[in-house]
């Protein structure tokens, strides 16, 4: 259902060495796509990595870099190597198909182009790769509370840690437990435990709010909350504003020896990574935190 409502209209690269193939290309897509072109392979992967788009046109046959190689390079780095590519090439003997298909074609289209099934195949390849990324987002979403999931989560820590391994630059890490959850279920029931999660999720998300911040569902009733080029100062005030905000939300929790509202503790842990270490460290750290905020009264967070 969701798969067939999704607007066909994409981002397409085309990647040809005359340029009086880019217009036949470009006339035959335009009116449905935004289309973007490069003469030359080393053009084609600076705006492959820049543009983002969403599906590649590739000229097999082109002086210097060619088409296989261009391919072999986009396959080579993660932001490109799911970019489906179309190879469009006067090579039509099934070795070369099988070779461009091989290579990680999606599809192969013969020259001289016919305007009508490029914009078919293309039309196509824009469905599955719809479809790809729809599912992609429903395995890296926790269904209850709509925030990453605990996949997404271990995914993003190790990319993080590897940037942050090049850059020098700390990254912190909060992991946050709901106080005296299981009372709030024994006393509300299950179902107002669970959209008390959810209210808390969205809470996080709000104290959260830069672009690479990533807030997911750990656990149950554990959140951690990713925070890329950001010091223990800069985690200490998201965690005062997960406080604020919960605390504004007013989520009655009248058998909580703690406080008459829903509550959270939090550990935060903050380190520039080594590349001797692994994101495991900090999660163990942030976890020594939260036991530390529990122990000392819940509500609160501890930092090192
Ligand atoms: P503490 O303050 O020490 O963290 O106490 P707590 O009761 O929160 O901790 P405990 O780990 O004993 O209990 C966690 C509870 O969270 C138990 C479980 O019923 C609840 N929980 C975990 N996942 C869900 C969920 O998806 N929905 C609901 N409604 N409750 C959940
Ligand atoms: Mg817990
Ligand atoms: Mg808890």
């Amino acid at each position: 259902m969701i798969f067939t409502e999704l607007a066909l209209n994409g981002r397409i690269l085309i990647v040809d060495d005359a340029m009086e193939n880019i217009q036949i290309l470009h006339r035959a897509l335009q009116d449905e796509h935004e289309v973007l072109f490069a003469l030359d392979g080393a053009k084609a992967l600076a705006l492959a990595h820049s543009q983002h788009p969403d599906l590649i046109l590739l000229d097999a046959v082109m002086p210097g870099m060619d088409g296989y190689a261009v391919m072999q390079a986009l396959r080579a780095a993660p932001e490109t190597a799911d970019t489906p590519v179309i190879f469009v090439t006067a090579l039509v003997s099934p070795e070369d198909e099988t070779r461009a298909l091989d290579a990680g074609a999606a599809d192969f289209i013969g020259k001289p182009v016919n305007a009508a099934v490029v914009r078919a195949r293309v039309r196509t390849q824009l469905t599955v790769k719809r479809q790809a990324d729809a599912l992609r987002a429903l395995t890296l979403t926790d269904s209850l509370t709509g925030v990453a999931n605990r996949r997404a989560f271990s995914e993003r820590i190790d990319t993080e840690w590897r940037r942050a391994v090049r850059t020098g630059l700390p990254m912190s890490l909060i992991l946050a437990d709901i106080d005296h959850f299981k009372m709030y279920n024994d006393h509300y029931g299950h179902q107002a435990g669970d959209a008390g999660l959810s209210q808390a999720a969205h809470a996080m998300s709000r104290a959260a709010n830069r672009a690479q911040d990533l807030v997911a569902r750990y656990g149950g009733e554990e959140f951690a909350i990713l925070l890329p080029e950001t010091d223990v100062a800069g985690a200490a005030c998201v965690a005062r504003r997960v406080l604020d905000e919960l605390a504004a939300l007013g989520i009655v929790h009248a058998v909580s020896p703690t406080a008459p509202l829903l509550t959270t503790s939090m550990g935060i842990a903050s380190l520039v990574p080594e590349r001797s270490e692994t994101s495991a460290s900090l999660i163990r750290a942030a976890d020594a935190l939260l036991y530390q905020a529990k122990d000392e009264g819940r509500n609160r967070y501890c930092l090192a």
